[in-house]
């Protein structure tokens, strides 16, 4: 926990709730019970747990406890069906997560549940995209969240807290619906990473996602790369590469002068993939930086031996971004070049770019005429 101040419930496991209860005199079983409340349900205030005796219910809430969950503060609806949200927390800082139904963004292939039309009504499937810091300290050149700085990282509830808000407002009945997470959005998760793997456990243990359903994805922070290969319950793996050779991918990723690409793929090659796991490669295509046969080329040789899978994604434009987005024949004969070399390698399709929910865009853009909430 950061501090004893911290009255909101919101990111407590199952100790720290056992814990709380024990320094009420509660019995020990009132712990599941908030936790079943608290993360199962995703009750938004304390008094509405009727499995509490009401007088203790009263009691915390004497006592400033609070669920803590964030507030969306508001929502940009792309024509897509996208929905960026913005959701402010205790301290009035703000992230962005991002809602997108049916599909993962776009990966060709992948549609493999495609039932009748019936089935597809009732049966809703959705991605959130999730944020881990207020800002990034990355600096990654053509990423608009950069920009920002890195403001603060996340706690395991304000985390966690993104994803029952939203799952919240779209009625989610996780049972019967498909939810992958996808954590890609503000912030670099393993540079926040004991908060981050708090929420994960939070999520499969109490939320009920399955860990199969989850992706993180890593601008390559090689000691918790290594940390995370060991995790007893952890998300799949996915790696933004966006250069390469060392020279072009320091040029768009100054962290890789901390860690280059052979100390990157070196910790790689030893992480202990799961039965029929990949590891993911992401790449952001740069115009006439990063985007040419050669690249893919040099790519391809890299990733030769490990089972990987690439996804490429044209440069989502920006303000003050000073890249450009390649043309779509040199992002497929990129592509090409991979496939060729038995690398299996997805196009994605941006989604929400009108409202700026796409990847790299998330920068609390408000300036935009705003649909609620
Ligand atoms: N910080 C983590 C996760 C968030 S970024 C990371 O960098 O991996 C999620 C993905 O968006 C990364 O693969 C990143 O390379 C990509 N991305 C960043 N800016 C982008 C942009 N302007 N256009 C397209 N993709 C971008
Ligand atoms: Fe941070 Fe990821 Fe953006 Fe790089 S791409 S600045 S690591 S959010």
């Amino acid at each position: 926990m950061d501090n004893n101040k911290q009255r909101e419930l919101l990111g407590l496991g199952l100790q720290q709730l056992t814990e709380l209860v024990a320094s009420y005199d509660q019995p020990d079983y009132r712990a599941k019970q908030l936790y079943e409340a608290l993360y199962r349900q995703r009750i938004a205030v304390l008094e509405d747990v009727s499995t509490l005796p009401k007088a203790w219910r009263s009691e915390l809430g004497r006592a400033g406890f609070e669920v803590g969950l964030p507030q969306i503060e508001k929502r940009f609806v792309s024509s897509d069906g996208t929905v960026r949200y913005l959701i402010g927390f205790s301290d009035g800082q703000s992230v962005e997560t991002v809602w997108m139904p049916e599909g993962d963004g776009g990966e060709a292939g992948d549609g493999s549940d495609a039932g009748d039309e019936e089935t597809v009504r009732k049966f809703q499937r959705a991605t959130i995209c999730v944020s881990s810091q207020i800002g990034c300290a990355v600096n990654c050149r053509f990423c608009m969240t950069a920009l920002l700085g890195v403001q603060r990282n996340l706690t395991a509830g304000e985390i966690v807290g993104q994803i029952l808000a939203v799952l919240n407002d779209h009625d989610v009945k996780l049972e019967s619906e498909r939810i992958n997470l996808v954590f890609m959005g503000q912030g670099e998760p393993f540079l926040n990473y004991e908060n981050f793997m708090q929420a994960v456990n939070l999520l499969v243990h109490g939320v009920g996602i399955p860990e199969s359903r989850m992706t993180v994805s890593t601008s390559g922070i090689v000691p918790r790369i290594e940390d995370f290969g060991s995790e007893p319950v952890r998300p799949k793996l996915a790696i933004s590469l966006n250069g390469s050779n060392d020279e072009v991918r320091e040029r768009v990723m100054p962290i890789n002068r901390k860690w280059d690409i052979a100390k990157l793929l070196s910790v790689l090659r030893s992480f202990p993939l799961r039965n029929r796991e990949r590891l993911t490669f992401e790449y952001v295509l740069l115009a006439e930086v990063n985007d040419s046969e050669r690249n893919a080329a040099e790519v391809a040789e890299l990733l030769r031996g490990l089972r990987a899978k690439v996804n490429l994604i044209a440069l989502n434009p920006g303000p003050e971004i000073a890249f450009v987005m390649p043309a779509e024949n040199r992002v497929l004969r990129f592509q090409k070049v991979l496939v060729d070399a038995g690398i299996p390698t997805f196009v994605r399709r941006p989604r929400g770019r009108d409202i700026y929910a796409a990847c790299g865009q998330l920068k609390r853009t408000t300036e935009l005429v705003s649909l609620g909430p």
